[in-house]
């Protein structure tokens, strides 16, 4: 039932989420930290993109490779 291809209405709702997403991290202090790893995001990263939530390290592996991924028994 779910299109393959976001909508501009569902690209909102998530560039909405990450704004909400960096506020919460305002809130709790930890802004301008990376989420993975903690350690301090550049302020011209934060800058170009304000609702950065890893490090430039952590950005080069892709944005949501912060949880594990279970590795196939073979
Ligand atoms: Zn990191």
């Amino acid at each position: 039932m779910e299109e393959r291809h976001e909508s501009e209405l569902a690209q909102s709702a998530r560039a909405l989420d990450d704004v909400d997403r960096a506020l919460e991290r305002l809130s709790e202090g930890v802004y301008g930290s990376c989420e993975t790893c903690g350690a301090p995001i550049l302020e011209a990263d934060l800058a170009a993109d304000p609702t950065r939530r890893v490090c430039e390290q952590h950005l080069a592996l892709g944005p949501e490779r912060g949880h594990q991924e279970p590795v196939p028994a073979d």
